[in-house]
């Protein structure tokens, strides 16, 4: 074989191998992922645990709330607002699974949402069924019915949506004294309002850098919305593109930390 040729066959194998590693297995990984959690969504209605409906999305699916524990403070946690950011919906799941069967873990209440916008989950899509950011949605004192990009639309009004609705009601009816907010897939913590000591802790647990900002404007955001104007200890916690079983083991403590906090 000439030398170009096989010259030309290594490239060629290089960019095959490249291709899968990078491009093919995460596209099979997140549809694998995404048929995973329709099923267990379904799941949630027969589940073992308590779930309640706390109310219905725009399309009138069931958001699931579960609650446990007594005490002096309340965590409220919250995912899935970003309906493609399925491993947080993962993530919160097995969090009431495991504090339901291990109630000792926590020394005080937790509310658990884990599907804020249900119908952008199990469409595997970031805005909800008006094609809203609930995320840019909330009435802040900074919303704006503009936008630079589809998927930051604000909605035409701020708090229009359901699933924001829901959202700003489970702040009034549960008055947390802090929130965990989980998004992806950003590998980083942010924090909103008086949440400093917060967010060390969890970054103790988790190693994920802090950032005060997310380095973008979020006007109409639920951290603008509970942090910065509420003063309720706002944090986000952004996860790595990672599955579920990795999610678990890196924030599993920090998350328990985060409900204890400042036991
Ligand atoms: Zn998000």
């Amino acid at each position: 074989m000439p030398f170009t040729n096989k010259y030309v066959i290594i490239v060629l194998i290089i960019l095959v191998i490249v291709i899968i590693y990078y491009f093919a297995i995460p596209f099979i990984r997140h549809i694998k992922l995404h048929q995973d959690t329709k099923k267990l969504y379904a799941s949630l209605k027969d589940s073992s645990l308590p779930w309640k409906v706390f109310t219905r999305s725009e399309q009138g699916r069931n958001i699931y709330l579960f609650e446990q524990g007594e005490g002096e403070s309340t965590t409220l946690i919250l995912a899935a607002m970003h309906g493609d950011e399925q491993n947080t919906f993962h993530l919160a799941v097995k969090l009431a699974d495991t504090i339901y069967t291990k109630p000792d873990l926590i020394n005080s209440k937790v509310v658990i949402v884990p599907a804020v916008n249900p119908d952008g989950l199990l469409r595997n899509e970031r805005i909800n069924a008006n094609e809203v950011d609930i995320n840019r949605n909330f009435p802040t004192e900074n919303w704006r019915p503009i936008y630079e990009k589809y998927k930051y639309n604000p909605g035409y009004e701020a708090g229009s949506e359901k699933e924001t609705q829901a959202v700003m009601e489970l702040i009034n009816l549960y008055q947390p004294d802090k929130m965990v907010v989980i998004h992806a897939d950003l590998h980083v913590l942010n924090y909103d309002g008086p949440a400093k000591d917060l967010v060390l802790r969890m970054a103790d647990y988790n190693g994920y850098r802090i950032e005060s900002s997310i380095g973008y404007p979020t006007p109409g955001s639920l951290g603008t919305y509970a942090g910065v104007e509420a003063r309720i200890p706002t944090i986000t916690l952004e996860l790595p593109d990672i599955g579920p079983e990795e999610a678990w083991e890196q924030n599993f403590e920090a998350l328990i930390q985060a409900i204890n906090f400042p036991e």
